[in-house]
């Protein structure tokens, strides 16, 4: 009887998840660590307590000691100022006599193994953490499951060393989690795609993920325990699926659609320097929305016309100490000075609501998008304030540099917004720093209020920013974190396209420039309608400048009105999709 080589059922799934990063990746699968947190439990024999505790501690020192080498090795490269900020909160919990002593104290009194002691203590603390309101306190619960497998990694003998890759086949990472040092390892390391049981869309994974243009997608569940080592798989992160072991037929598909993805990918390259202009000759400003200093590379790579929008809060939203006004400079400067002469938007801070800050506004609230948030947080923080305005305007006298206020909805805010800024202004000159003058304020419409009174904004600031993630969150009170509600978020709510429509015509009337920032910048298919709502200016991330900019050059605006008008006229959905379906389709 022949065998076969392998077994010869492999059972096919599909595992659908959150599609964090777009792409196809054909991978083996690797497997990290969750699994070394179901240990054993034996007793010890009270002889033997002395040399468990002993073992312990060397444990802490091995993950003490790795700690310090990736701590050494961000120093040299450009990873992210905030891996640096996730590093320290995994020291802080690594160095806390809860994981320090507390399992020493098991161990000694139980008589149990050095494993089983830390892993009963960590499923306390973590428990702990899920009980706060705070959601970055019970997001924290990961990072102390992080720290813990990195210990029993020790104690097992199994150092956290940068998984090998094996370089004759593409591999995908499947974690139950990723931790902020694993990212940095990312970086170094060739993965074709990674895959957690955990976290959204907005997770830290997923901003890596996405800034490293890898597929991803997260939120699977159960990926850690249903796929097995090297098992073949399909990582779909354009719609959130994992196939696992896909038959031949699936295999083939996805491998014509992957070599159809990269071709395209290669041609589009092509037009990094041209310039975005429409069939009818109209010149569209494409910038890119960053997070991260690193990320203005893939500004430059992706032909980028400027930053349109960098989210600053991302520099400190994994630490619980507030960046220095020179550590906030030596960011503005490094994306200013990486832009080379392009423009560069940055957003002040916009804390508050999903992205929280211990000890800052930090009352609770028991609806956060709609309390102490952006700029309304900002100027109940002037401490806060003036050292990030500082920072900015310091930041400013390297390039251009443009200053943008989040969520605006009152008049009160901006002439407040402009005092702080005249302000700084004044001690910078007091101090003798350099800085732009005339660096221009602008402000984000994101609340309908501000759309329904843009003319007071456009009149009063440089230029105006539609943030549409939020716009749509308060236009048709959808909480954008919330899964329940998810799939009523929906940017061709005939409501939510008056309102962009409006905002982009009352701003172009006034002669202030006015970009979109939101999600809706980068969706290919919304590209002709917003340019026929008016829009010459797009914000986007970085990866989908070129798609946007093909599609851009083959549009004429006459046809783009023509349809955006009839849009505008109804308030029938299926006939907003039909029509934008035929727009596309010109
Ligand atoms: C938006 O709301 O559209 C926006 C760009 O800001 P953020 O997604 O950071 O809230
Ligand atoms: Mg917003």
């Amino acid at each position: 009887m022949n065998l076969p080589t392998e077994p010869f059922f492999k059972i096919s799934f599909v595992l659908h998840g959150v599609a964090a990063a777009p792409g196809i990746a054909i991978a083996r699968a690797q497997l990290v660590s969750h699994a070394t947190l179901e240990v054993a439990h034996y007793d010890i024999a009270p002889e033997q307590v002395d040399d468990e505790l002993a073992r312990f501690d060397t444990a802490l020192a091995t993950v003490r000691a790795e700690f310090e080498a990736l701590h050494e090795r961000m120093k040299g490269d450009d990873a992210p100022a905030e891996f640096g900020a996730f590093l320290d909160v995994h020291w802080m919990i690594l160095t806390d006599t809860q994981i320090a002593k507390e399992p020493k104290r098991l161990i000694a009194e139980q008589h149990c193994n050095a494993e089983w002691a830390v892993t009963q203590q960590m499923k306390t603390l973590v428990e702990q953490f899920e009980q706060f309101e705070d959601p970055y306190l019970r997001e924290r619960s990961h990072d102390v499951v992080q720290v813990v497998e990195r210990i029993v990694k020790a104690l097992m003998g199994r150092p956290s060393e940068l998984p090998v890759i094996n370089p004759l086949h593409a591999t995908a990472l499947i974690a139950h989690d990723l931790s902020p040092a694993d990212a940095i390892h990312f970086k170094e390391s060739a993965f074709a795609a990674f895959v957690t049981d955990v976290g959204g869309a907005t997770s830290h994974t997923a901003i890596v993920a996405r800034s490293l243009g890898i597929p991803a997608v997260v939120a699977l569940h159960n990926a850690r325990s249903l796929i097995r080592e090297a098992e073949s798989l399909i990582v779909d992160g354009d719609n959130g699926l994992v196939i696992v072991n896909p038959d031949q037929h699936v295999l083939a598909e996805y491998e014509l659609k992957q070599s159809g993805q990269r071709l395209e990918r290669k041609k589009l390259t092509r037009l990094v320097a041209t310039r975005a202009v429409t069939l009818d000759g109209t010149s569209i400003d494409l910038h890119a929305n960053i997070e991260l200093p690193s990320d203005a590379k893939a500004c430059i790579e992706n032909g980028a016309d400027g930053v349109g929008l960098f989210r600053s809060e991302f520099l400190f939203l994994h630490r619980d100490d507030l960046p220095t006004e020179d550590e906030q400079f030596e960011s503005y400067r490094a994306v200013v000075t990486g832009l080379q002469g392009r423009p560069v938007t940055i957003r002040t801070f916009d804390l508050g609501a999903d992205k929280r800050m211990p000890g800052l506004g930090d009352r609770p609230s028991d609806n956060p998008a709609l309390g102490l948030r952006a700029i309304r947080l900002c100027l109940a923080e002037p401490k806060l304030f003036m050292t990030q305005l500082r920072a900015i305007l310091r930041a400013s006298a390297f390039g251009r540099l443009r200053i943008l206020i989040p969520m605006i909805s009152n008049a009160h805010e901006v002439t407040q917004t402009l005092g702080f800024i005249a302000r700084a202004k004044a001690e910078l000159v007091r101090d003798g720093i350099a800085f732009d003058n005339d660096v221009p304020v602008g402000g984000m419409v994101e609340i309908p209020a501000a759309v329904l009174s843009l003319g007071y904004f456009a009149e009063h600031l440089d230029f105006l920013s539609i943030g549409t993630n939020d716009l749509i969150q308060y236009t048709l009170a959808i909480d954008r974190t919330d899964d329940a509600v998810a799939h009523l978020y929906d940017p061709l709510h005939p409501a939510v396209l008056k309102l962009v429509a409006q905002a982009i015509r009352s701003a172009n009337k006034a002669n202030t420039p006015i970009a979109v920032c939101g999600e809706m910048a980068g969706e290919l298919r919304l590209t002709r309608l917003l340019l026929g709502f008016g829009l010459r200016n797009f914000s986007m991330h970085p990866a989908q400048l070129l798609t946007i900019k093909q599609r851009v050059l083959t549009s004429s605006i006459a046809d783009c009105e023509l349809v955006a008008n009839r849009i505008l006229r109804t308030d029938d959905p299926e006939k907003i999709i039909s029509a934008l379906a035929k727009l596309n389709a010109l």
